[in-house]
């Protein structure tokens, strides 16, 4: 007869029907419940966090934008939208989870961020991206194509989802997906039907599946190199999609359509009040549908809102004022050499200037200070002596006028 201590305590089994069995204080564990005990674990865990998943952790429109501020640089407008749609996106996702529905379903509001490049856009998305506690990934239009032709699959949008919810199916069904430079799926002609349009119509077509709420197949690596890999099934009913993208020359479609809007009644007196500088703040639905995309993705998209371009007083507080600021950042980087790096006022506004003059923005902002700090950088930790370097207009000027200008443009 086996002595009672030789058995699994869980499954009964013999020491010699297991291949290891594990002594605890009064009991014995087999390897193959421990197996088992691992499965449950793996199953049981992510509901409970996803029952943890407290209003208590909501965070209200106006701490969103309060959040937003402190690294995206005016842009109001964008925040404010941003902020209620991710804030009705949890409210929408603890309704569910809470199972306190009734009639009345609070349908997702998808967003579009229309602006030009440079203005912020990924920006935004990325900041909101590190506040929340739901799964977030970026994913650019260009490299979309319709199924069957060389590119990516609309899928591995979800694929990367999936990889940043660490695979966890529930968590990914209720993240928020960036779709950048979506302009860039617009229908190249007025007329569908003459040729096919890989690249443009039947990718929108194939994101529309995503956006109207499906189960989808998703490879978990993404692509379709791996044929053999098991596809996991992704809901995306719940998941929230922000699209951005420039839409370059759409401020024609917006001033013809407003034109023609005004032609009667009171014209003269209304096209006095129109800021014709910046078209892109009158952006309408159709003015997105007359540019190539298709009415359906249009209307997937309910909540449509504008960049605006940087002017000169953006730019320069975009140097010094958010939380991770250029500026603050080559102080940082000194400090660590216990050198006090100061800027006279007149560089940063000297720095800015250059940005416009070549053209290169927000982006173009950290290619002047590179070029005016290189040598700095190269030379200062291994003066022993110095303990403060002030950048002093001369100084950034004499930099910048040995720099290739061709080196700051920016991609
Ligand atoms: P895009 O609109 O093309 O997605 P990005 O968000 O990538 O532009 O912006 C490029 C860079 O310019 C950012 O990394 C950031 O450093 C800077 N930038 C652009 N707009 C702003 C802004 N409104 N506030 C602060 N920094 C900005």
């Amino acid at each position: 007869m086996v002595k009672e201590k030789e058995k699994c305590s869980f499954c009964g089994r013999n020491k010699a029907d297991t291949n290891i069995l594990i002594a605890g204080l009064d009991a014995k564990i087999c390897d193959y419940c421990v197996i088992q005990a691992k499965t449950i674990i793996d199953e049981e865990i992510p509901k409970k966090k996803n029952q943890t998943f407290s209003k208590a952790k909501i965070l209200k429109p106006y701490e969103i934008k309060k959040h937003l501020d402190e690294y995206v640089i005016g842009q109001d407008e964008a925040k404010k939208y941003l902020s209620v749609a991710v804030y009705n996106h949890y409210k929408r996702i603890t309704q569910i989870l809470g199972k306190e529905q009734d009639d009345v379903e609070i349908e997702k509001s998808n967003i579009i961020i229309v602006g030009e490049t440079g203005t912020g856009k990924t920006l935004l998305a990325r900041t909101i991206a590190k506040m929340l506690d739901v799964p977030f990934c970026i994913a650019d239009a260009t490299v979309l194509t319709e199924a069957g032709y060389v590119g990516e699959d609309v899928e591995s949008i979800l694929s990367r989802l999936l990889q940043a919810a660490d695979f966890n199916v529930e968590a990914a069904e209720r993240g928020i997906i960036f779709i950048d430079e979506i302009d860039k799926i617009a229908r190249k002609s007025d007329n569908p039907s003459i040729t096919r349009d890989v690249s443009g119509e039947g990718v929108q077509q194939a994101l529309l599946k995503l956006l109207e709420g499906a189960v989808v197949s998703v490879p978990p690596q993404g692509g379709r190199k791996h044929p053999e890999q098991k596809m996991i099934q992704v809901n995306t009913q719940n998941i929230l999609f922000i699209a951005g993208g420039a839409f370059d020359g759409i401020e024609r479609k917006i001033g013809s359509r407003m034109k023609a809007n005004m032609i009667g009644y009171a014209a003269a007196k209304e096209t006095d009040t129109i800021d014709k500088k910046n078209l892109l703040q009158y952006i309408a639905p159709q003015d997105i549908r007359s540019y190539g995309m298709i009415p359906e993705i249009v209307g997937r998209f309910p909540v449509l809102t504008n960049l605006d371009p940087l002017d000169k007083k953006t730019l320069r507080r975009i140097l010094t004022e958010p939380k991770n600021a250029l500026v603050k950042q080559y102080i940082k980087l000194f400090k660590i050499d216990h050198i006090d790096l100061s800027f006279d006022d007149n560089v940063l506004d000297y720095i800015v200037e250059k940005a416009l003059e070549y053209k290169i923005g927000a982006r173009g902002l950290r290619s002047i200070l590179e070029n005016i700090m290189t040598d700095a950088m190269f030379d200062m930790p291994s003066q022993k002596d110095l303990k403060h370097l002030q950048i002093t207009l001369e100084y950034a000027t004499e930099k910048m006028e040995k720099t290739n200008i061709a080196k700051l443009k920016v991609a």
